[in-house]
């Protein structure tokens, strides 16, 4: 689609690189936001002079370029320095807040990553929370169906993938809301998009989530950027995480007067260089089109499939959905590391292991799997080399 636009491809020319949920290769645009920034590098917030202001302003533009992305307001984008920070700071905060009482409870769901699950099994311990799961259904996908069951009215909220990583499953978000609101919950719902925003369009406005989350580096942009988008109203009583310089209205010797979000939520110096480079990417995604990333991605994983199902000894995960770009699998009787270090000497650059999603390689009851992941630079020419390599491999081992 754009490869050359990639500079990592002249570099690495041999390289078939089939991780981009692990981290995506930069476009030369950002590389080129992130050089131009540092040559006119200031300290954005808090000087008085013409490179400060300059930069500051480029800095709080990139808040106006992620609410458009995702159709919120700049006032509603905190950045945070990777999702992991951001799913912290909600699983943090929110049950701080008065209405949250120990023995409430918290849903995940088998298929997320440990990103989501983690500091909510903290937050139950600090809070006396209950957490809670959903289960996989036959596709393997997460079964929304099953939450009437777990849903009381206790549950306070509900933190799930947006796109499994493993799977490579879609979680209807809308329909999950249009569940809750049957039930009449009032359960706040945190979405992962750290595999959605990079394939395709996603506008907050409908997707009945509360909160969202995502990491730049995983949609092209520097590594150190990740955004948390929350409605204004939510975001006004959630306490923040870090606190420090920036953050401040005024500071007494026993209490402090934090800033309205976003500038609560973003104590101390920032990444700065990163931000201007998410700018430039979300900039360059705006210009590709997301609805043509998503055509991309769908017609790519496709021919994927087509081609990977006769491997012998294959077994495809679940049933991942083409617009995710996510294909996990394994390889009969050859561990998942040594499918993914023999396709490695081939320079074609995979993920094996759980990839930080235990729990859902327990709930389809494998140890661990190959995942194979598609970005916009990926091409139909990616995919002879990991079918050759996969049926050699299974040659050498099976004779
Ligand atoms: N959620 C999902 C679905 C992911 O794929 C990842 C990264 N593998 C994360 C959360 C965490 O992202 P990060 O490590 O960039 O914070």
């Amino acid at each position: 689609m754009v490869r050359a636009d990639f500079p990592y491809f002249s570099h690495h020319p041999q390289d078939v690189y089939l991780d981009s949920a692990a981290t995506t290769h930069k476009p030369s645009v950002v590389i080129e936001a992130v050089r131009a920034c540092y040559e006119n590098y200031a300290p954005i917030h808090r000087g008085l002079y013409r490179s400060s202001v300059e930069l500051s302003d480029q800095y709080e533009q990139v808040r106006s370029t992620a609410a458009a992305f995702i159709g919120a307001i700049p006032e509603e984008i905190i950045f945070t320095k990777n999702a992991t920070e951001g799913l912290n700071l909600l699983a943090h905060g929110l049950p701080l807040a008065e209405s949250w009482k120990e023995g409430d409870e918290v849903i995940v769901s088998v298929a997320d990553h440990h990103a989501v699950i983690l500091p909510w099994q903290e937050a139950a311990k600090r809070h006396g929370l209950s957490l809670r799961y959903l289960e996989l259904d036959e596709q393997g996908a997460i079964d929304l169906e099953s939450l009437s069951s777990i849903l009381s009215e206790r549950t306070k909220a509900i933190a799930i993938t947006h796109v499994s990583n493993t799977l490579g499953s879609i979680t209807d978000l809308p329909r999950l809301r249009d569940i809750l609101t049957t039930r009449g919950s009032e359960a706040i719902v945190i979405a992962d998009a750290c595999q959605s925003v990079a394939h395709f369009p996603i506008s907050v406005g409908s997707l009945g989530a509360d909160f969202l989350v995502f990491s730049g580096h995983k949609l092209y942009a520097p590594a150190g950027t990740g955004v948390l988008w929350g409605r204004e109203s939510m975001l006004s009583s959630l306490p923040p995480l870090l606190t420090g310089g920036d953050m401040v209205v005024q500071v007494g010797r026993l209490e402090s007067a934090y800033l309205p979000p976003p500038q609560r939520f973003e104590a101390g110096t920032p990444a700065t260089e990163a931000v201007i480079g998410l700018g430039a990417a979300l900039g360059y995604l705006s210009q590709v089109g997301m609805e043509a990333v998503r055509q991309h991605t769908h017609d790519l994983a496709l021919a994927f499939f087509d081609q990977l199902r006769p491997v012998p000894g294959l077994s495809i995960l679940a049933s991942p959905h083409p617009d995710s770009g996510i294909i996990s699998f394994s390889m009969q009787g050859v561990h998942a590391h040594d499918v993914a270090q023999f396709l490695g000497d081939r320079r074609i650059c995979v993920r094996a292991g759980q990839q930080c999603a235990a729990l859902a390689h327990g709930a389809m009851g494998v140890p661990a799997s190959v995942r194979v992941s598609l970005g916009i630079y990926s091409t139909p020419e990616d995919i002879a080399p990991l079918v050759t390599g996969l049926t050699d491999l299974y040659h050498l081992f099976h004779g």
